[in-house]
């Protein structure tokens, strides 16, 4: 396959996926914009009319930015694609550096560099502008920019080693330094995910232990009844940044942590804090967080395949614009590639995801109470503005989380028993 044909299928390929993209934004645009603030049918008690006008106001205001950032961020990939910027910067880097390692180190710097500054318009767009416009933001610059120079820091910190380790994979371990690459990678990512609560996430917010009292007490009980292990509550400082809300689990066996934000707990009451928390260690008993890590592994280890696949093939990296195979040269290409190769199967994740889903609400449910949740549920809508009436192709597509009305129905339905198992 000449590198002309080869550049024109990633570019065709790029094209249908960005057409196709479009489309569905397209759909659920005019679907919003239909509906306006309109109420759902059997709309939940706590939504009133003018949080339904929020949400679509919020839901469009942001689905006007991302139709001006996709097609851009696309054509500017193709652009540079396609006049071989990439080879070039590789040349200029080739011609100063003569270690091959420090080479791709710094390809893949100046290109981090680069992305930074050409998205930091954007990012700065939609946290100033966009979020504060609908009252969400609560970052200041200084945040902002401390938030960007300690992802760097700590991208370099955990990236230079690790594609160290890959160069000593590809040169010294045979024929099958892929089979031995991806399952040493696989060990490392589960490492840098144990240590991440402990090491990396007090860098960028406060965690303080839940203090004794009324919610903390019953937040052990609930873990007793439902025989859930952990090490401790943390409430976290999500205010910092932004007035959205979550709860989450971190870490594995014994280091593992209830984080709740400071956000959800004033927004919530306490049997809706313990619903919330329910329907997270619904996840952890149903074991979802093990079965999408064995997902991710397999992709992983399909990844480093590709890598040796494409090593050895001349034409890919001319078409790419890269006058000499190279390694960094490699790993950039079939990840440009892997993005659009793998897009459709965005919806048989997002189905998977909402299915796990319903079973953490049947779980928790079951656990606390279907009433409790459904109030949680409510106003997690309410407080994010989340869209009441999403395109439901667009929903099939990308949602990973079922929209509102049908997780109540489902709560309702269920009446308190489990479902989703089918
Ligand atoms: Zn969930």
């Amino acid at each position: 396959m000449p590198p002309s044909a080869i550049l024109a299928s990633f570019v065709g390929l790029s094209v249908f996926v960005l057409g196709w993209t479009m489309l569905l934004m397209a759909l659920n645009y005019r679907e919003s914009a239909r509906r306006g603030g309109e109420l759902p049918p059997d709309a939940p008690e706590g939504m009133r009319p003018e949080d339904a006008e929020k949400a679509s106001e919020y839901s469009r205001a942001k689905m006007r930015f991302e139709f001006a950032v996709e097609p851009l961020s696309a054509f500017a990939v193709l652009a540079i694609v396609a006049m071989g910027a990439f080879g070039r910067l590789d040349s200029i880097l080739g011609a100063a550096i003569g270690s091959s390692y420090w080479r791709g180190a710094a390809f893949f710097g100046c290109l981090f560099l680069l992305q930074a500054i050409a998205s930091a318009p954007f990012d700065l767009y939609a946290t100033f502008a966009l979020e504060k416009r609908f009252g969400f933001n609560t970052t200041t610059i200084r945040t902002w920019l401390a938030d960007r120079l300690k992802g760097a820091l700590i991208g370099a910190g955990i990236g230079l080693p690790m594609l160290a380790l890959l160069y000593l994979f590809i040169d010294r371990a045979g024929s099958a330094w892929w089979l031995w690459a991806a399952a040493i990678f696989t060990a490392i990512e589960v490492a840098i995910s144990l240590l991440y609560p402990l090491l990396i996430a007090p860098l960028f917010n406060k965690f303080t232990r839940m203090p004794e009292g009324s919610l903390k007490t019953r937040i052990d009980a609930l873990a007793e009844k439902l025989s859930f292990r952990f090490s401790d509550v943390f409430i976290m400082d999500g205010s910092k940044r932004s007035k959205h809300s979550n709860a989450y689990f971190t870490g594995m066996g014994k280091l593992k942590r209830i984080v709740l934000f400071d956000t959800l707990i004033a927004q919530m009451n306490e049997d809706e804090v313990l619903a919330v928390l329910a329907h997270e260690i619904g996840h952890e008993k149903k074991r979802h967080v093990l079965k999408m890590t064995a997902i991710s592994v397999v992709f992983g280890f399909l990844a480093f395949w590709a890598l040796d696949l494409c090593m050895g093939w001349k034409e890919l990296y001319a078409a790419f614009g890269f006058a000499s195979p190279s390694r960094h040269a490699l790993i950039l290409i079939v990840s440009l590639i892997s993005g659009p190769a793998t897009f459709f199967l965005t919806p048989c994740f997002a189905a998977l995801s909402r299915r796990f889903e319903y079973e953490a609400d049947a779980f928790a449910s079951e656990a606390t109470s279907a009433a409790a949740l459904s109030s949680a549920l409510v106003k997690l809508n309410v407080e994010n503005a989340s869209n009441l009436w999403p395109h439901p192709l667009y929903a099939a597509w990308y949602y990973s989380h079922p929209q509102l009305r049908d997780r109540l129905a489902a709560l309702k339905g269920n009446g308190g028993r489990r479902i989703g198992s089918t």
